[in-house]
């Protein structure tokens, strides 16, 4: 048996129950909030009246580790993992930015907030919960920024797809990153959600469209460091989840090079170049990506962190161990530990980890 890597999950979720809001809100306010329906084969979202999702939900339940929606359960399978805490991002939770009504979309917000505090932080300090908070009034994102702030949240959850008109870099949202930078939570992006995500039903559509999600969160990145919302705000802190790594010096080299060479047209003027700002703002994780070690060790772009996507298909639940030694044997330990401990502990105040 290998050694065993322990490590902090950037990129994890919470299972919410199926009528979560349904339960927590009163009366119209939970008819119209999310609520899943499932047939036996199929699995039906219904939000404010409409279906937005038709997805097949036997495949996934094949896959789903015990501890799924069972916290006590869940601390064994990270333990059993080589987990030591988790950032949480919501599931069912995601489609709250896609309600158009603001007093709806306002109490969705608070009552997964409520939710997670009752169910997880007020029972472990190994899974960090980010916040969901409105996407379309910025006084009552902020005002549950603060909130969240309040209740031990550690960091805010945003859709990386947004409707043309209300990008990242426009001054409406200023005021909630200054009010996030204000109370050191972490701006959480996590790809392939929001409301303006791209399908493809043509050949080899389920690999295109796994990349297309991972699109908006480099639009996301783009828009913040152009439109000057890191320079504005140096101590806010922004990480792209699940999307990889190695596209971010990427990113960074095509920047430059369009603020260098495109100098006279380009509007705000940043205090250093978009490089600079990226390697010391954005954070990313990745749970299968074998260039993000390189991305790392060869480019230079040190704030990489791991996540097992726990517990969507996607993750690493029941070969975790087997994924971390496919990426970093090999790698030097600083880089290890840095990618594994550090940059999370970096961000995020964590139980300290227990001698082995
Ligand atoms: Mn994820």
């Amino acid at each position: 048996m290998s050694e065993l890597i322990r490590v902090h999950s950037a990129d994890s979720h919470l299972m919410e129950p199926d009528d979560l809001w349904l339960q927590a809100l009163p009366g119209d306010l939970g008819q119209r909030a999310p609520r899943v329906e499932t047939d036996g084969t199929y699995e039906f979202v219904y939000v404010d009246g409409e279906r937005m999702s038709r997805m097949l939900n036997s495949f996934a339940e094949q896959f789903r580790p015990p501890g799924a929606t069972d916290l006590v359960q869940r601390l064994e399978d990270l333990d059993g993992e080589g987990v030591v805490a988790q950032l949480a991002f919501p599931s069912r939770g995601f489609w709250i930015c896609g309600i158009s009504d603001r007093d709806l979309h306002r109490a969705c917000a608070e009552a997964y907030n409520d939710w997670a505090v009752d169910e997880v932080i007020a029972r472990t300090d190994r899974v960090l919960p980010a916040a969901i908070v409105s996407t379309i009034d910025i006084d009552d994102a902020i005002a549950e920024v603060h909130r969240a702030d309040s209740l031990g949240f550690q960091a805010i959850y945003m859709p990386t797809s947004v409707p043309v008109g209300m990008e990242f870099g426009l001054e409406r949202w200023h005021p909630l990153w200054g009010a996030v930078e204000e109370t050191g939570m972490v701006l959480a992006f996590h790809i392939g959600t929001g409301t303006n995500n791209v399908v493809y039903r043509g050949p080899g559509g389920a690999v295109v469209n796994y990349w297309e999600t991972c699109v908006p969160g480099q639009r996301v990145v783009t828009h913040l460091v152009a439109g000057g919302a890191l320079d504005r705000h140096p101590d806010l802190k922004v990480l792209i989840a699940e999307g990889g790594a190695s596209w971010v010096p990427a990113l960074a080299d095509r920047l430059d090079e369009a603020y260098r060479q495109h100098g006279p047209l380009v509007q705000p003027k940043l205090s250093m170049l978009p490089s600079e700002l990226i390697y010391r703002q954005v954070y990313t994780s990745f749970q299968h990506d074998v260039s993000a070690v390189p991305a790392v060790e060869a480019m230079g772009y040190q704030n990489v962190m791991w996540g097992d996507d726990y517990p969507h298909l996607e993750g690493t639940y029941g070969h975790t161990q087997e994924t971390l030694h496919t990426l970093f044997d090999g790698a030097n330990a600083d880089t290890v530990r840095k990618m594994t401990i550090e940059n999370f502990e970096h961000l995020f105040d964590v139980p300290a980890l227990a001698p082995v």
